[in-house]
């Protein structure tokens, strides 16, 4: 027998209407890319969405379509993103961080038939248009005045496109399981592959961002979400935040730490969310101003490890709580959280640290569970790494136009992270599966080798390969950055090392270079790595 409730249909719309009818006086602002901070409040955005739906569709886009944004997190990304999602077409957020011919490859296997782009990414754009011939016209998010001279051809200024049309349009009505949103996720080898968001999986995963223990955004809060929206859906937050009334801050292109602080003080905002970079930028530069954060009282990390130092730092000289997150673009992303909980909560000091370097737990509609390579499920002693695979109703099914099975006969996906789970529930990632370090058959994280180092005086960036080795297999490289100036030698790094990682793990050798390689959304090439360094040897002794 079904139960007889309504078939509601949940479709992404639907957060902007309870936002601008519930919580309508709730501000949007951003830092505009021409320069002046800009205002307005969720019924404005409402109306601004509506109208980039109405002319979305005089130009011909249908359910279905793929219409792409190449933008930094503004007002008008926003009203665009919505604007293309309530119209049933999908909106592809594009990494202008990717290389050329990624960019080139992904626009045409999306097949998109509109691209707005922020003035910053103009003439990125001009020098591949050429290769672009699904495009048919180019909107700049910009307004007349601030017009650049383009040979993009069919190229119009977005608010002259917007003028032309008003907000008496109703939302396009579709089933939730209409795609929504379509993310593409660069992996170290091939071409990127498309995350295909659904309206429902959008939904579900926005409620499950908004549970207490995970972003937990209450109408009274000020986010300032840093992470782009073209990395990975940002994080769930342009749905959570309005979903929950909380007023959304949005940082164009100004990601420095003198321009996030700005905002945090001047909007007084108390919840933000960004990579350890971001973060890092920001502590340099409150230090080297004698600045606090007096409004701030969570910040969300993730994307990469959390240093030690940079929950100390805040959550001891700030007093800014740390909840550390991990994800991917497959699971729209967000995946666990490190909260404290009940049985954790009274933790103080070092204990409390180490809960906090854990990439967390999962919200309820994420199931996760480790395995060996069999396939055989492992322990969860907060021990035991394995393979971490998961299962929940915002996880993909399978990449945008690839044939290929990426789930087991039980619906789970390999997420090719490696992790331990201890007996509450908290996960820790070791490794990706490609990187693991195997030495005298057991398993080095790479990561938590990483992480120790950078906490080390003078060390700007670690980064720990596994190199061939005649008695162990394989043993750890550490190649570090050092800090502009900093001196820091090979013997300084191991004395601080010692004692902080189990002895078996301490670095074979350590080399010293200018740069490390970074994918589109900062993530180590390790591939590079090891190519670079390629037939090393480590000397005898
Ligand atoms: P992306 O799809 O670009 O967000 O990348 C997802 C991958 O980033 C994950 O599979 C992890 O390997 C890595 N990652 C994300 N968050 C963390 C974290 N907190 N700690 C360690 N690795 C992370």
């Amino acid at each position: 027998m079904l139960g007889l409730m309504q078939d509601y249909q949940l479709t992404v719309q639907t957060i902007l209407d309870h936002a601008a009818l519930n919580h309508g006086e709730r501000e949007m602002v951003t830092r505009s890319i021409e320069g002046p901070i800009r205002r307005y409040n969720y019924r404005d955005l409402r109306t601004r969405a509506l109208r980039v739906a109405k002319a979305l569709q005089k130009e011909g886009v249908v359910l279905g379509d793929r219409v792409a944004t190449m933008a930094w997190n503004t007002d008008r990304h926003v009203e665009t993103w919505y604007g293309v999602m309530g119209l049933g077409a999908i909106c592809h957020t594009i990494n202008p961080r990717l290389f050329v011919e990624q960019l080139v490859y992904i626009i045409n296997h999306a097949e998109d038939k509109i691209l707005f782009v922020d003035l910053t990414f103009v003439p990125l754009i001009e020098a591949i248009a050429t290769k672009l011939p699904t495009i048919q016209k180019y909107i700049i998010l910009t307004s007349d005045s601030y017009m650049p001279q383009t040979t993009l051809p069919n190229a119009v200024a977005y608010e002259t496109w917007l003028a032309g049309t008003d907000a008496d349009f109703e939302w396009a009505r579709f089933d939730e399981n209409t795609a929504a949103g379509l993310c593409y996720t660069s992996g170290t080898t091939g071409n990127p592959k498309g995350v295909l968001y659904s309206h429902r999986s959008n939904v579900l995963h926005s409620l499950m961002c908004s549970q207490n223990d995970v972003i937990g955004a209450k109408s009274v809060d000020n986010v300032l979400p840093i992470v782009p929206m073209f990395h990975a859906n940002a994080w769930a937050i342009t749905f959570a935040i309005p979903a929950n009334g909380a007023s959304m801050i949005m940082p164009g292109a100004g990601m420095d730490g003198k321009s996030i602080y700005e905002l945090l003080d001047s909007e007084k905002v108390n919840v933000s969310a960004a990579v350890p970079t971001v973060w890092l930028g920001l502590l340099q530069y409150l230090t080297e101003n004698d600045l606090k954060l007096p409004y701030l009282d969570r910040v969300l990390i993730g994307g990469a490890a959390v240093p030690r130092m940079m929950i100390e730092s805040f959550e001891n000289t700030y007093d800014v709580e740390v909840i550390h997150g991990w994800g991917m673009t497959e699971m729209s992303p967000i995946g666990t959280t490190g909260k404290l909980k009940y049985a954790t909560e009274h933790l103080q000091g070092e204990d409390r640290i180490k809960l906090k370097l854990r990439q967390g737990r999962p919200p309820y509609l994420v199931e996760m569970k480790i395995v060996d390579d069999e396939g055989t499920e492992l322990p969860r002693d907060g021990e035991t790494s394995g393979h971490l695979l998961v299962r929940g109703p915002a996880i993909s099914s399978g990449y945008y136009k690839h044939d290929e099975n990426i789930l087991d006969e039980d619906g789970w996906f390999n997420t090719g992270d490696i992790a331990n789970i201890d007996e509450l529930g908290y996960m820790q990632i070791t490794d990706r599966d490609k990187d693991v370090i195997k030495s005298g058959g057991e398993w080095i994280s790479s990561i938590e080798i990483e992480n120790t180092a950078v906490g080390c005086e003078g060390v700007a960036e670690a980064a720990v390969i596994g190199v061939a080795h005649p008695k162990w297999t394989e043993r750890p490289l550490l190649i570090i950055v050092r800090k502009p100036g900093a001196e820091v030698s090979a013997e300084e790094v191991l004395a601080y090392l010692e004692g902080k990682i189990a002895k078996w793990w301490m670095p074979e050798a350590i080399e010293f270079v200018d740069e490390i390689p970074h994918t589109a959304t900062g993530k180590i090439q390790k591939m590079e790595l090891r190519k670079k360094f390629g037939g090393y040897q480590f000397k005898e002794g």
